[in-house]
C-alpha cells in the first residue's frame, strides 16, 4: 500500500483558520445556522474545491465535497458549529481530518474505487433551537416534526436562519436518498481523558451511549419559612433534593452509566419562603439499552416514593430518548487496521457524548468513529488536541477509505489484526 502522509502543518493551520471564524484566543462561539457558521462551511468548501471536489450547501445549512464521480459515496465528516465560549477542536478538528485524509490520498496518488464525500454538518449542538445533531438529522430524515418552526431566544425560526443564510427554509429537503450513502465514517476529539491518561493518540469508537433526557417537576406547598412547623411542610425542593443525589447513587450503581442533573429552578425563590415547586432536568446515559432503562426506573422508583412519603406531587416528561447507537463491525474493523498500519494500537471506547454519526447508524447504514486524543475537558476554551494526534488520525482514515475502497465494497472479507481492547 502507498505511504500516505498527512500533513502537520497544514492541519494545524487550518485549525487555527476556522478557530479564527467566531473566535478569540482557544474560546470559539460559533453557533449553528450563523453566519460565523456559514463561513466555516464556505472556507472548507474551498479547501475541497481545491483538491477538484464537487461543492454544494443544501437545504438544511450543511455542506458537502465530492470527490470520485457519482455513484453512493462514502461519506466522512463532522460538524462545524461550537457552543458559546467553546473550545477550537470540537468538531472542527474532524473536519480538518477528513478534508486531510483526501489531501493525503491524493499526495500519494491513490485512486479510490468508491466516490468519497466530506461532510461538514449544521448545528450539531442544538444551541440556538434546542435541536442537538441537526444538520445530519434532517440529512438522514429524523428532524422532529415541524423542525423550521422552532426559534431561538430572539424569536428567529430555524426557517428565518437559513432564509438569511440564501437558502429556501426548509430543512426536510437536505434528506439524502436512500442507498446515496455507503458508510460513514466520524474522526472527532475524545472530549474525555480516557487515551490522553493511557498515553494513546487514537480510538475506535465502539458505540455512543443512549441518552435519556428527561425533566421532573415536583410540587409541594409554598409557605411561610417562619411560621410553618418542620412536621407540616410539603418542601419542594428538600424532596427534590433526595431524588437528585438518588440520580448520582442509581448512576453510580451501574458500572459504566452516568447521571447528571445540570439544571433546578426554584419557584417562588425567596429565602424566607418554603418551595412550592421545582423543576430539575435528568440527563442519564449508558452504553447499553437496558443499562439505561434500569437506571431510570430506579431513578422514578425514588421520586415516587420520596413524594409519597413527603406528601408531594412530581411527574416526568421524557424530553428525548435516543437508542444506544452501534457502530458496524466491519468499519471499527477497518479503522482498528487502519491504525495499526501507521504504528498506532487503537483501543475500542464507547462515546458517552452523542455525536453525528448516531444518525446514519440509526437510518441503517454501516457507521465507524474515530477519536483522536484531547485534553482540558471539552465544551470550553481549555479544550486541546495535537496537530500531531489529527495527523496520525488523517492518514490513518486514509488507509481506511483504501482499504474500503478496495476490499469491502467488494463484498470480500477483509482480513488482519483485529480492533484492541475495549476500554471503559
Ligand atoms: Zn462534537
Amino acid at each position: 500500500m502507498a505511504v500516505m502522509r498527512a500533513s502537520v502543518d497544514r492541519i494545524a493551520r487550518r485549525a487555527a483558520q476556522l478557530a479564527g471564524i467566531g473566535g478569540s484566543g482557544t474560546s470559539v462561539s460559533r453557533l449553528g445556522l450563523t453566519r460565523d457558521e456559514r463561513r466555516a462551511h464556505e472556507l472548507v468548501g474551498s479547501w475541497l474545491e481545491r483538491l477538484g471536489a464537487a461543492v454544494r450547501h443544501d437545504e438544511a445549512g450543511n455542506v458537502f465535497g465530492r470527490i470520485g464521480g457519482t455513484g453512493p459515496a462514502v461519506l466522512v465528516g463532522s460538524h462545524l458549529d461550537s457552543v458559546p465560549t467553546g473550545g477550537r477542536y470540537d468538531g472542527a478538528l474532524g473536519v480538518v481530518v477528513a478534508v486531510e485524509a483526501i489531501e493525503a490520498l491524493r499526495s500519494a496518488k491513490v485512486r479510490l474505487r468508491t466516490p468519497v464525500e466530506i461532510v461538514g454538518w449544521a448545528d450539531e449542538e442544538g444551541v440556538r433551537f434546542g435541536i442537538g445533531l441537526y444538520g445530519s438529522l434532517a440529512a438522514f430524515g429524523r428532524l422532529p416534526k415541524g423542525a423550521a418552526a422552532r426559534a431561538d431566544t430572539d424569536r428567529v425560526t430555524i426557517r428565518d436562519a437559513l432564509r438569511a443564510l440564501g437558502l429556501r427554509g426548509d430543512p426536510t429537503k437536505a434528506r439524502i436518498p436512500k442507498g446515496a450513502v455507503r458508510a460513514y465514517i466520524e474522526p472527532h476529539i475524545e472530549q474525555g481523558p480516557r487515551l490522553a491518561d493511557r498515553g494513546i493518540p487514537l480510538a475506535v469508537v465502539s458505540s455512543i451511549v443512549g441518552i435519556l433526557h428527561a425533566r421532573v417537576t415536583v410540587r409541594g406547598r409554598q409557605d411561610h419559612a417562619g411560621t410553618t412547623p418542620m412536621d407540616q411542610r410539603a418542601d419542594a425542593l428538600a424532596g427534590a433534593s433526595e431524588m437528585i443525589s438518588a440520580v448520582e447513587s442509581a448512576a453510580r450503581k451501574r458500572g459504566a452509566a452516568v447521571g447528571t442533573v445540570g439544571e433546578v429552578a426554584v419557584r417562588p425563590g425567596a429565602k424566607n419562603v418554603i418551595p412550592g415547586e421545582c423543576v430539575f432536568s435528568l440527563d442519564i446515559r449508558a452504553p447499553k439499552d437496558r443499562t439505561l432503562d434500569a437506571v431510570a426506573r430506579d431513578v422514578e422508583r425514588t421520586i415516587r416514593a420520596v413524594s409519597r412519603r413527603r406528601g408531594l406531587r412530581a411527574s416526568i416528561d421524557v424530553l428525548n430518548r435516543v437508542p444506544v447507537a452501534p457502530m458496524d463491525r466491519t468499519l471499527r474493523h477497518a479503522l482498528g487496521r487502519a491504525c495499526h498500519a501507521i504504528g498506532v494500537r487503537a483501543p475500542e471506547l464507547v462515546s458517552g457524548a452523542g455525536h453525528d454519526a448516531e444518525n446514519p447508524a440509526l437510518a441503517g447504514i454501516p457507521t465507524g468513529m474515530l477519536f483522536i486524543r484531547s485534553t482540558g475537558g471539552s465544551h470550553s476554551q481549555r479544550e486541546s488536541a495535537s496537530a500531531r494526534d489529527a495527523a496520525l488520525a488523517a492518514s490513518a482514515l486514509a488507509h481506511a477509505l483504501t482499504d474500503l475502497s478496495a476490499s469491502y465494497w467488494d463484498r470480500s472479507r477483509p482480513s488482519g489484526p483485529r480492533p484492541g481492547r475495549q476500554l471503559t
